[in-house]
Parts: C-alpha cells; sequence; structure tokens
C-alpha cells in the first residue's frame, strides 16, 4: 500500500492550493480528484476552473465587451455599425481559457510531484483512502495511506423541488454558462451572485431577464447604501428584479418554462425560453463516506470544523466550501495553505475577518469588513466616509462614474471596520482595502498614504480623507 504524508480529497482551489503548498514544504503528497470535463477527460480545478469562477468572468468579459461596443463606444466618438454577437465562438473561447488553466494545473502538479489518484476517494478510516477509479478508466481500486488528510470537496448547485433542472430548458450555473443562443426570455431564480452575474451576461447579449428572489430586500448581506444603489443601477440596464417572490412551480414543454410564483401581490405566472437556477450550493460529501468514517457533518450537511479546519477525526482537516465559512475559491485556497502549513509544522495564517467579497456585475460590488447595519447591531461606534466616483478624474476619463466608495471606521480608534466599494474594477480596488485591514490600519493610515493621480483609487483616499471631514474634490 502506497503511503504519503498527506492525501488530498478534491482538487479545487482548496485542494489543488493546499496539495501544491504541501509538497513545497517537504512533504509527500497526492490529490484525489474525480472530475470529468465536457470533452469526457479528467480534469484539475475543481468548480472554479471548470464551471465557476474562471467560465463566468469569461462570458461577463465579452458580454461586457459586446455591451461597451454596442451602447458605450459611441460616447468616445468611434461608430461600429452591425455589432453581432457570436455564442458559439464566445462559449469556445471559454473553453479554451478554462482548459489552458486547468491544463496549468496539471502542469503544476507534476512540477511539484504531486500523485493525482484519477477517481473518487472515500475515507476508510482516518489514514486510510480508497480510490475508486473513474468509470472509463481501467485501473483498479486502490488504497492509500496517508499521514494526514485533507478534503477539499467543494460544493454543488442546490436543488429546489419547485424547479429541477433538466439541462434543457432548466439549468443551474453550470448550465447556463454553455448556452448556444441568446434566450429571447431568460428566467433566473435567485437574486444572489450567480444570479446577478449570469443574469448581467445575457441580459447584455439581448436577453429580456427576469430574476426571480425570494427576500423582499436585495443583497440582504451586502451594505444597504451598496445595495440599494446597485439595484437602481442593474434594474436600469434591464434586469427585471422581483423581489418577495416564492416560486412555487414550473413547467416546460419542449420550447418554453412556465414559472408559477407567488408575490406581495398573489398569484403570478411568466413564461421564459430559459430558466437558470440559483439558489445557492449544497456542501459535497457525496460517496465520501463520511457516515462509516464517524466524521461529524452539520444540520445542513457542512464538515463541522475548528477555527483549524480540523474535524473530529484525528489528522483530518476539510477547508473550503464543504466547510463553514464564504464558499469563495479565495477563501479555500487560503484555508488550503494554512492547513499544509500546520502540517509541516508553521504556525499557518487564516483571518476570516478579511475575507474580500466580489460581485462581478458592471459596476462590481465589492466589500470587506463590516456593514455600517453590523456595526449598528453590534453597538459599535462609527465614522464614515464617502466618495463618488463622479468626482474622480479617471473615472470621468473612463466615462465610468457610477457608484462611490464608504469607509467605516472605528469613532474611537480610527480603525477601519469596513470597506465597500460600487464601482468600476471594484474587484481590483478592494485589494488595498483589505491590506490595509489585514494591517489593522486606520482610515488616517489610507489618507495619509498617496494614491497616484488621475487612478480610481483616489475614491479610496477621498473616502479615507472623509472620515475626517476633510474631501478635497468634494
Ligand atoms: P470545488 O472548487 O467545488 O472543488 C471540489 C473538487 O472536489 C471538485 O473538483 C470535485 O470533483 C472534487 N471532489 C468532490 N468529491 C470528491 C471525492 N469524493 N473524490 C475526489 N474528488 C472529489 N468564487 C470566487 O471566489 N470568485 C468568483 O468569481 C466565483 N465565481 C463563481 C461562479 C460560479 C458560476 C460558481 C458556481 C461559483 C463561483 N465561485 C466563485 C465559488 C467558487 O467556485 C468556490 O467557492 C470554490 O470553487 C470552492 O473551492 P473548493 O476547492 O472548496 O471546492
Ligand atoms: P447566493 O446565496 O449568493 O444567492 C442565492 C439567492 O437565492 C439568495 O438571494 C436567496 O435568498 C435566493 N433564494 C433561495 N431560495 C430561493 C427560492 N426558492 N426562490 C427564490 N429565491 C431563492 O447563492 P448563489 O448565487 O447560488 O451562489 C452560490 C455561492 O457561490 C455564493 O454564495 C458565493 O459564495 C459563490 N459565488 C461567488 C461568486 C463571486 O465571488 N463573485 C460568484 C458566484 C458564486
Amino acid at each position: 500500500m502506497k503511503k504519503y504524508d498527506v492525501v488530498v480529497i478534491g482538487a479545487g482551489p482548496g485542494g489543488y492550493v493546499a496539495a501544491i503548498r504541501c509538497a513545497q514544504l517537504g512533504l509527500s503528497t497526492a490529490c484525489v480528484e474525480g472530475w470529468i470535463n465536457d470533452e469526457e477527460k479528467p480534469a484539475l480545478g475543481g468548480t472554479c476552473l471548470n464551471v465557476g469562477c474562471i467560465p463566468s468572468k469569461a462570458l461577463l468579459d465579452s458580454s461586457h465587451h459586446f455591451h461597451h461596443i454596442k451602447n458605450e463606444a459611441s460616447d468616445h466618438g468611434i461608430t461600429v455599425s452591425g455589432a453581432t454577437i457570436d455564442v458559439n465562438k464566445m462559449i469556445s473561447r471559454k473553453a479554451k481559457i478554462v482548459k489552458a488553466l486547468t491544463m496549468g494545473i496539471s502542469g503544476l502538479f507534476k512540477k511539484n510531484k504531486i500523485d493525482w489518484l484519477k477517481g473518487q476517494g472515500k475515507l476508510i478510516s482516518n489514514n486510510q483512502v480508497e480510490v475508486i477509479p473513474l468509470h472509463e478508466s481501467h485501473d483498479e481500486k486502490i488504497i492509500v495511506e496517508a499521514g494526514n488528510i485533507i478534503i477539499a470537496t467543494g460544493s454543488v448547485p442546490t436543488k429546489i423541488p419547485p424547479a429541477s433542472v433538466d439541462d434543457k430548458l432548466i439549468v443551474d450555473s453550470t448550465g447556463a454558462l454553455k448556452f448556444n443562443e441568446v434566450p429571447r426570455r431568460l428566467g433566473v431564480i435567485g437574486a444572489g451572485v450567480i444570479g446577478l452575474e449570469l443574469g448581467s451576461v445575457w441580459n447584455r447579449l439581448g436577453s429580456e431577464v427576469i430574476v426571480l428572489e425570494a427576500l423582499p430586500d436585495f443583497l440582504s448581506a451586502v451594505d444597504k447604501q451598496v445595495a440599494k444603489e446597485a439595484e437602481k443601477v442593474l434594474r436600469k440596464q434591464g434586469l427585471d428584479i422581483r423581489l418577495g417572490a416564492k416560486v412555487t412551480g414550473t413547467g416546460s414543454n419542449n420550447r418554453e418554462v412556465t414559472i408559477n410564483y407567488d408575490d406581495a401581490e398573489g398569484k403570478q405566472q411568466i413564461t421564459v425560453d430559459k430558466l437558470i437556477v440559483a439558489v445557492g450550493r449544497t456542501p459535497n460529501t457525496n460517496g465520501l463516506g463520511a457516515e462509516e468514517c464517524g466524521l461529524e457533518l452539520d444540520e445542513r450537511g457542512f464538515i463541522v470544523v475548528d477555527d483549524h479546519c480540523k474535524t473530529n477525526l484525528e489528522n483530518v482537516y476539510a477547508i473550503g466550501d464543504v466547510v463553514r465559512g464564504p464558499m469563495l475559491a479565495h477563501k479555500a485556497s487560503e484555508e488550503g495553505v494554512a492547513i499544509a502549513e500546520k502540517i509541516a509544522g508553521k504556525p499557518g495564517h487564516m483571518n476570516y475577518e478579511t475575507i474580500p467579497w466580489v460581485i462581478y456585475t458592471w459596476p462590481e460590488i465589492a466589500w470587506v469588513g463590516k456593514t455600517e447595519e453590523q456595526l449598528k447591531a453590534e453597538g459599535i461606534e462609527y465614522r464614515t466616509g464617502n466618495f463618488p466616483f463622479m468626482a474622480t478624474g479617471r473615472a470621468k476619463a473612463m466615462g465610468e462614474a457610477t457608484g462611490f466608495v464608504k469607509i467605516l471606521a472605528d469613532a474611537i480608534t480610527d480603525r477601519v471596520l469596513g470597506i465597500h466599494i460600487f464601482g468600476p474594477n471594484a474587484s481590483e480596488l478592494i485589494a488595498e482595502a483589505v491590506v490595509t485591514m489585514e494591517f489593522d490600519g486606520s482610515s488616517e493610515d489610507l489618507a495619509r498614504t498617496i494614491h497616484a493621480h488621475p487612478t480610481l483609487s483616489e475614491a479610496l483616499h477621498e473616502a479615507a480623507l472623509g472620515v475626517d471631514g476633510r474631501t478635497i474634490h468634494m
């Protein structure tokens, strides 16, 4: 029986990063991964690279270009007539990007001498993993011995009974990344991150998009001021967002889907060409052998871990979407690095207070730390600084002046408690906010930091000055 210092189960951004870091630290490492891609080939990279972060951003970028050319290029004096979208070409561009990146992970595995065990991993005990080979491979089932096991089996789309996915007209996020034409009318259940991102993609390409959200509030976890502004802007872009809409059933023939839902005004019905179900994701412990091994799961199916990702089984850790905390690729990766370092006898560092969030609508929504509502609920005294992109030269020059930066700082110590950005390239700008919070920085630290001119980052600088009532350009 082959023996490794570490066996990782799952090669998404949690598992593959953990495996690489283990190998870098001199631990003999194997990673069990059973993903089969659209070409029916085994692939590394998990949800993020194959059907998540990367392909969705590829489509967001393509659709952003199309929308810009059609609607905004003329503002710059550029005339483009007859712009059309070749959906199949856009989808194959996305597929090429995914292939290159997932093959890149195979290359990194080779470089770091990580054994990729192709198949489904099942816990036999706290130091043995069975690998059930992929159906097309002729390998035998094998059992490997592990000094430590890291479970990184991720998550899968949540299913709801009134809208079961048929992969034809009713799809989940994976199906929504490979439509072969622009649906004339598109329904989306769930105005969460996926609903808004993928809804935006198809809206920009010409679909009439109706988003049904069960909750009465839009983006209820986001700072209210940001959520309110984003709702206004996204509605203006054409997303027909219907809040407090509880889907009761769907019916489909071969051409269209009928959706029944209840809202404040009573029973409603709409008909669409395609329906995306995006109501959250469920931790994936399918076939993992959790029950047989006594691995503790909580009532929602997450593997129970402590603050250091330790499960109830000795030397068995779990990271990423399959454990508590935000379901984000960078959270999974950082947990992977921290656990690899802990196994190698190093301290390992993971700060759950400074995990950035980004929603890749346009403008983008990004934040780190607490919302104003959270601070109020916790009775923390704070000061705010706000600055609109409209008042920055660079945003004006780009023609992208919608949105603002908001900084929340402790009223006594001035320590930054939260930064919220709705605006162009917020996904990049948020890094400065994260660094500030990671170093326990104050709004004064940001205010005294020189920002290049003209840049979008000047809005952060001005918002920081605003905490002390001394913005220059407003
Ligand atoms: P996963 O990426 O889900 O990987 C788990 C892996 O484990 C899979 O490859 C699976 O095949 C494998 N596996 C499962 N069980 C077994 C087993 N028993 N044996 C062997 N292998 C197994 N996050 C962001 O931070 N930014 C984004 O922009 C973003 N966009 C997203 C867009 C979409 C459409 C979706 C669906 C998700 C997006 N996410 C984004 C979320 C992100 O993809 C996840 O948070 C991230 O992939 C979680 O990483 P993970 O390693 O925990 O799990
Ligand atoms: P989500 O939790 O962001 O949103 C789901 C939405 O569906 C919620 O607003 C919820 O109230 C609503 N909902 C739930 N049941 C419903 C029902 N029956 N009818 C109508 N609405 C209903 O989940 P998601 O958008 O599916 O994304 C899953 C996770 O994937 C996210 O939480 C996020 O962690 C990750 N993700 C991240 C990014 C990113 O970082 N940019 C992008 C995509 C996905």
